[in-house]
């Protein structure tokens, strides 16, 4: 029996990142340099030959993904021009999207870090805290130290907002249209 491998996953993150992951030739030079490889299965050339196979759930559902910290090591250090950390987002969308993501605290920090932005146009601690507080549902853990935070002005009580706001919102209108 001939089986064909499914190419919708690669052609989904395509489209989406602009990246091509059938390039990948598995040198591994990714997953050499990446400082948080200790610490993910699969590793990031694992994850390109885990899209080339087209296994989807596996990957949406992996902890690699959002352990990734986005340092871009890996980008600079492919032959082909990959841009895995690109590809890593993408994932990350697709697994938010989908509901399979498994570091459901970490998924809720990247939400709320994005709402933020969107809100704010720049990063913020107290929107960052307010938004993750509000998607995790968990008010009133770290009460104590938030006081403290705030007390030592660590912590501004108004946001800082960007003065075109507008024009972050456009950048994520754009890029959802493209999703
Ligand atoms: S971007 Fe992610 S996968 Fe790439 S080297 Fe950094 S932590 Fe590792
Ligand atoms: S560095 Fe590039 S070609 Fe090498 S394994 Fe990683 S993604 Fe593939």
């Amino acid at each position: 029996m001939i089986h064909t491998v499914n190419r919708r996953l690669e052609a989904k993150l395509e489209e989406r990142t602009g990246q091509k992951v059938r390039h990948c030739y598995q040198c591994k030079k990714c997953s050499a340099g990446c400082p948080v490889a200790f610490a993910m299965d699969p590793l990031p050339h694992e994850v390109m030959k885990l899209v080339q196979y087209g296994a989807e759930e596996r990957l949406l559902k992996c902890s690699t993904i959002w352990l990734c910290a986005s340092c871009e090591t890996c980008s600079t250090r492919c032959p082909n021009d990959i841009d895995i950390a690109g590809v890593m987002d993408g994932l990350r969308r697709m697994s938010l999207e989908s509901g399979l993501a498994s570091e459901r605290e970490i998924a809720l920090f990247h939400k709320a870090f994005l709402n933020g932005i969107k809100l704010a146009g720049k990063t913020n601690e107290s929107v960052l805290i307010g938004q993750y507080k509000a998607l995790s549902g968990r008010l009133f853990d770290d009460l104590g130290l938030g006081a403290v935070m705030f007390l030592k002005g660590k912590v501004k009580m108004l946001p800082r907002v960007a003065k075109d706001r507008g024009a972050v919102r456009r950048i994520f209108k754009e890029t959802e249209k493209g999703s």
